[in-house]
């Protein structure tokens, strides 16, 4: 059962302090508190765990500083949509507001090679309007001897670039707990000139003390991707693993899955579940075209094949995309065949405005 407190109640006051004891004194039963920052308020959960079938609802919800009672119908305590909830994970970060509702483009390098590479992109982005991108430094790579990503050394430049040209968010992938220390240790050097978004890549989503790592921390929101050969249930539970250890700025990324039948395509699309991800949690969801499609084939009607999966997310109600692009994909060090190039950036831009506002005319038709 998940007891949510007037919003901004303050610990040392009396109503707060009655609602506590009278938890405190129910039978079997375990309180964990959470504190979720949302826009402009600060939110107090506390999760009744145990045999909560005997606790009455209208009970705690007559306690003074309760708002509202929800019991939890399924594993999702956190993130999952319960029984009479609506709205959904909903926070700023960084000047950049995340949701279920609205939409954002992280196009970027798959992985940082050299500042030039990086300025160039970075300036297209702001000559597009663009706040947010996507710097790969740790690669996550199937071969020993493929190029492993810069590390910490390429992380001033990429932040001191970002700064420069107004990106105010990097999703960035970490391999490992150290990284975000790295990352950390960066930006407060350098004055903060960015924000991060730390990204957990499909091979680590079930990498239980990352994801614990990375959900201790209240610095960065998370981007996690799904696991490729894994359930959705599963995903979704390694989602939870971040917000059980106090991290709730999650959103969740699909990227393909790996099948003996994707082939032509480097991953068999999933965007399908945009849908489902949505009604089971209240996570914005993420699409990731370039791993799921992994080519820039065009279609016989002129449309990059990215861009058609692309629209077929945004249009399902993606709430994010994150793509490759590089300015010369043939010297790209990684996923160089499936980035997109910088004079296709203006037209990427507009073909997810034209899908998203064909999703928004589709809500409104069925509202
Ligand atoms: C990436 O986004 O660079 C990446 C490695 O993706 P994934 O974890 O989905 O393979
Ligand atoms: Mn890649």
């Amino acid at each position: 059962m998940l007891v949510i407190l007037n919003p901004n109640v303050e610990e040392e006051s009396e109503n707060y302090k009655r609602t506590w004891e009278h938890l405190q004194s129910l039978s079997e039963i375990r309180l964990q508190k959470h504190k979720v920052q949302g826009r402009g308020q600060r939110l107090t959960e506390i999760y009744l765990i145990g045999n909560t079938a005997a606790v009455s609802m209208e009970e705690i919800e007559a306690l003074p500083a309760v708002e509202r009672v929800i019991r939890i119908s399924h594993d999702f305590r956190i993130l999952g949509r319960h029984s009479n909830e609506s709205g959904s994970i909903d926070f700023e970060y960084n000047g950049v507001h995340f949701s279920q509702d609205n939409f954002h483009i992280f196009a970027g390098l798959c992985a940082v090679d050299n500042p030039g590479n990086v300025e160039k992109m970075l300036q297209a982005l702001q000559e597009n309007g663009q706040v947010c991108t996507r710097m790969g430094a740790y690669k996550p790579r199937t071969n020993p001897y493929s190029f492993q990503g810069h590390g910490k050394g390429c992380l001033p430049y990429v932040f001191e670039l970002a700064g420069k040209y107004g990106i105010k968010v990097v999703a960035m992938e970490v391999t490992h707990e150290l990284h975000i220390e790295e990352i950390d240790n960066c930006l407060e050097k350098l004055g903060r000139p960015t924000g991060v978004m730390l990204q957990i890549g499909t091979r680590n989503t079930q990498n239980f003390e990352l994801l614990k790592a990375v959900g201790r921390q209240h610095t960065y929101p998370v981007l996690l991707k799904r696991g490729f050969g894994i359930s959705l249930n599963e995903s979704l539970n390694a989602a939870e693993y971040l917000a059980s250890e106090g991290n709730n700025q999650v959103i969740f990324c699909l990227r393909g899955m790996k099948t003996t039948f994707n082939a032509p395509h480097r991953n068999m699309v999933d965007f399908s579940h945009i849908p489902i991800v949505k009604r089971l949690t209240r996570m914005p969801v993420c699409i990731d075209p370039s791993h799921s499609v992994g080519t820039r084939e065009f279609s016989p009607d002129g449309v990059l094949d990215v861009l058609h999966s692309t629209s077929q997310g945004i249009i399902a109600g993606a709430n994010m995309v994150l793509v490759d692009f590089h300015p010369a994909p043939l010297e790209a060090l990684v996923d160089g065949p499936q980035a997109l190039t910088l004079d296709e950036l203006p037209k990427f831009i507009e073909d997810t405005r034209i899908s998203r506002e064909a999703y928004e005319k589709r809500v409104a038709l069925w509202e």
